[in-house]
């Protein structure tokens, strides 16, 4: 390889950029981080984030700096065309399987910004802000990125690889000509964020809400303090930039607040959409986030889908940059991603469809198929169990229900109180056994961590999450990805060798 500037380009530093800037920086890649504007922007847009996320956040080291910016997510309870409760979306229940509140609203803007600062502290990332990405070349072993920072004439610089992260509109995707695939939805919503005093908290409701009345459906939020938001859809002829202004936008509210109830932090229309690049990749350029795919926000996942891709995207690319894995590891990248992607999105899909119903029949039909459904009574669905496993890519021969989950991160006893499993185990892969299996333990060059139950020495966990874990899938041992994916498991400890050959030939390089 010729030597170049960067090991990776970040185009976009957005909360997907920023996170890959900060996971690459982690593991030392020399990483340029660019977006064409300076300051993050003060308006919130997403507002909720998994556990899954916050994990992540904590293997960055920088937890502390985003929880005090989040609060639980409160179950979400639909009401149907008459008024009555057809669903609840809730979260699972404790024992937590990855150590934080399974969902959470959280304000974007500090967030962001945390994230920013954060990317940055890395020796090895470079950020350059007010800088925009204006086309690539590649050739066989680098690409060369023209950008253009104000006043100045464009720059050329060199990378091994290039991360698109710059948003919906992405300037990387068109240069590479590849297409978005429409999975059809497209609806108008405007989405108005409220800071609201103390009278106008009094009069809203504890906990979130999906109105699916086919007169106008809307969503409510509880946001973090005195956070509230409405997603409210608009209807045939609705001008949305008309429907933007703070008069017509009260009258909306009008149902719930009065103008002196609080102070309107933003009022935006959008066109919710569900589309996916036909491509991740090309060449030595990614795609990831709202770059390569958009959802309806109805559970809050579309950044929580960007963070997933840079997630699966990073060490992947170190490990390839290091020489520890051939490049075809990242193929493997689009394919888990574009499979999660798509079953994500249908679902999300179903609930929309279920939510923006506007015949009164179809919508009355709808609630008494969901009450059917529950035996009469309005069902609770978990947002975790909506969110779907990897099934595709990088995942063991055998197959098992366990392969592509994510991985629990239970609590573990330390001689200070308990800590979150990976602070003592930390994130590379790992071979995970129950510590309750008989036989001798796996011969390995991959580290193993054994997990205790109470009244045992070694690694003592709590709550039984992972006995458990072990239990439910009828194993005594999984391997664990980086990104904490679950690339196999095992039967019996003799399965091991057999499992861990057939990781290594895949991976390959100095593996
Ligand atoms: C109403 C609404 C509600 C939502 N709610 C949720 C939620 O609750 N939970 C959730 O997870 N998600 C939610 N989302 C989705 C979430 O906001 C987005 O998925 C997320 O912000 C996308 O992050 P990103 O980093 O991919 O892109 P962006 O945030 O769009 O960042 C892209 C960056 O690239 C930069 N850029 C663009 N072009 C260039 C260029 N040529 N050169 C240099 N820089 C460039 C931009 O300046 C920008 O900073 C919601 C979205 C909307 C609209």
């Amino acid at each position: 390889m010729t030597s170049t500037d960067f090991d990776v380009v970040v185009v976009g530093f957005g909360p997907a950029g920023a996170v890959a800037a900060c996971l690459l920086g982690q593991a030392g890649l020399r990483t340029l981080a660019i977006d064409r504007v300076v300051a993050v922007w003060d308006k919130p847009r997403a507002i909720a984030i998994d556990h899954e996320i916050m994990r992540l956040f904590q293997n960055l080291g920088m937890a502390d700096k985003v929880l005090p910016h989040v609060a639980p997510f409160t179950a979400s309870e639909h009401f149907g065309a008459d008024g009555q409760l057809i669903r609840r979306i809730d979260m699972v229940p404790p024992p937590y399987p990855q150590g934080y509140t399974p969902s959470m609203v959280f304000t974007q803007p500090p967030v962001e910004a945390a994230l920013r600062a954060h990317a940055a502290s890395y020796p090895s990332v470079e950020v350059q802000l007010g800088v925009e990405f204006i086309s690539l070349e590649q050739a066989t072993d680098h690409v060369a990125v023209t950008l253009q920072a104000p006043q100045a004439d464009p720059s050329i610089v060199t990378a091994a690889y290039v991360i698109g992260c710059d948003g919906a509109s992405s300037t990387v995707r068109q240069h590479l000509g590849i297409a978005f695939e429409d999975l059809v939805f497209d609806e108008p919503w405007m989405v108005i964020d409220v800071r609201v005093n103390d009278a106008g908290l009094a009069k809203l409701p504890a906990t979130a809400a999906q109105f699916c009345e086919p007169a106008r459906p809307s969503t409510f939020i509880v946001g973090p303090g005195n956070h509230r938001r409405w997603e409210i859809m608009l209807l045939p002829g609705e001008d949305p930039r008309t429907m933007e202004r703070p008069k017509q936008v009260w009258q909306l509210l009008s149902r719930w607040l009065s103008p002196g109830d609080g102070e309107l932090w933003r009022a935006s229309s959008y066109r919710f959409h569900a589309l996916v690049a036909s491509q991740w990749r090309a060449g030595r350029v990614f795609l990831a986030g709202d770059a390569a795919h958009q959802q309806p926000p109805f559970i809050g996942q579309g950044m929580c889908q960007g963070i997933r891709d840079v997630g699966n995207l990073s060490w992947k690319l170190a490990a390839v940059i290091r020489g520890t894995a051939f490049s075809a590891l990242l193929d493997t990248y689009g394919e888990e991603r574009d499979q999660h992607v798509r079953t994500l999105t249908a679902r999300i899909k179903a609930i929309g469809h279920t939510i923006c119903e506007r015949d009164p029949v179809a919508a009355r039909r709808r609630d008494a198929d969901l009450l059917a459904q529950g035996g009469g009574t309005a069902r609770t669905v978990t947002r975790q169990e909506i969110v779907p496993p990897i099934a595709a890519g990088l995942l063991a021969d055998t197959a098992h229900p366990a392969n592509g989950t994510l991985f629990p991160q239970p609590w573990v006893a330390g001689a200070d109180g308990p800590r979150h499993l990976d602070d003592v185990v930390g994130t590379g892969w790992r071979m995970v056994l129950d510590g309750r299996a008989a036989g001798a333990w796996p011969n390995t060059a991959m580290p193993i961590v054994t997990i205790q139950q109470p009244g045992h020495s070694g690694l003592v966990e709590q709550d039984g999450i992972l006995a458990a874990w072990f239990d439910k899938y009828g194993c005594v041992g999984a391997i664990v990805r980086p990104d904490h994916y679950v690339y196999g498991v095992l039967p019996d400890f003799m399965s091991a060798p057999a499992v861990l050959d057939d990781l290594k030939s895949r991976l390959g390089g100095r593996a």
